[in-house]
């Protein structure tokens, strides 16, 4: 099943004001310790000044709001040294179902089989937006420290002192473990489908930029009694503005080409000369 992504950004929260930006690190998940399955309400509540604080996305059993662009650095972790997160973790609450309570950071009447359903769509979406952020920034989800929930982020020091998603994802069987494995999983399965989204037009003109980025570098120093000698013959033209682009790649009528010239000089000049190296 595919992710159902949409954003709302919170741009009255301090924290998207701010506007500080990260280069992402990982993945926090968090859950909001509320019985309460729709992100719109938290999005209406956190969607003002003086909420202290911020997280990237909603995750819901139907679908995934966007409320921070990723690079923007949230508020999720805490502040001060304990909430070092923030620096490097982009972060996301999972709704909780209706219908619990509780007491201190315990879940009190959670009923664990009639929340099954709710559970596997919403973890589903977890992992599916983990897994998208993951290929998007180069994340391995199975390297430590990279996909934590808050709970793991305290005690690794980088996080302030929660529960989540401890106190919940284990009522169903489910550990922190378990999730950056179909993290991973998700990643080479779904990966297809991001890469289906280029086009071949946009595959040539970035095939395009490459040739010419590899045209414009400088050529190497062992390969100058060739060229020199290639140049003087007048083996190598280079194109109409005289750049030879020495570490770009040959076509099949440059090469022939080439050839033909070669064949054309006058006899003493065929003889190239010894060269020191390759
Ligand atoms: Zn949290």
């Amino acid at each position: 099943m595919e992710l159902n992504l949409t954003q709302q950004f919170l741009t009255e929260n301090d924290c998207y004001r701010a506007g500080r930006t990260i280069t992402p690190k990982g993945v926090m998940v968090h859950s909001t310790g509320v019985a309460q399955p729709d992100p719109e309400v938290f999005i209406r509540r956190w969607n003002k000044p003086g909420v202290e604080k911020c997280v990237h996305a909603f995750v819901a059993e139907d679908r995934v709001i966007q409320t921070l662009p990723w690079i923007i650095r949230g508020w999720h972790a805490g502040t001060g040294k304990r909430g070092s997160a923030n620096n490097t973790h982009i972060s996301f609450e999972c709704c909780e179902p209706a219908g619990h309570t509780y007491r201190g950071g315990e879940m009190v009447d959670y009923d664990v089989a009639a929340n099954q359903g709710y559970f596997d769509r919403l973890y589903h979406n977890a992992v599916l937006l983990t897994a998208l952020l993951c290929r998007q920034y180069a994340l391995n989800p199975l390297q430590p420290g990279v996909v934590l929930c808050h709970a793991e982020g305290y005690d690794l020091g980088i996080a302030s002192q929660h529960g989540d998603v401890l106190h919940w994802w284990p009522r169903h069987g489910v550990t922190m473990d378990r999730f950056r494995r179909d993290v991973a999983e998700a990643m080479l399965t779904e990966g297809s489908q991001e890469e289906d989204e280029m086009t071949q037009e946009q595959f040539n003109a970035m095939m395009d930029v490459y040739l010419a980025q590899r045209g414009e570098r400088a050529p190497s120093d062992w390969s100058k009694p060739a060229r020199e000698w290639a140049e003087s013959v007048g083996l190598v033209a280079g194109d109409g503005a005289g750049n030879r682009r020495y570490q770009s790649f040959t076509t099949r009528e440059e090469a022939v080409q080439m050839f033909y010239r070669y064949s054309q000089l006058p006899p003493q000049d065929t003889s190239a000369p010894v060269a020191e190296e390759a």
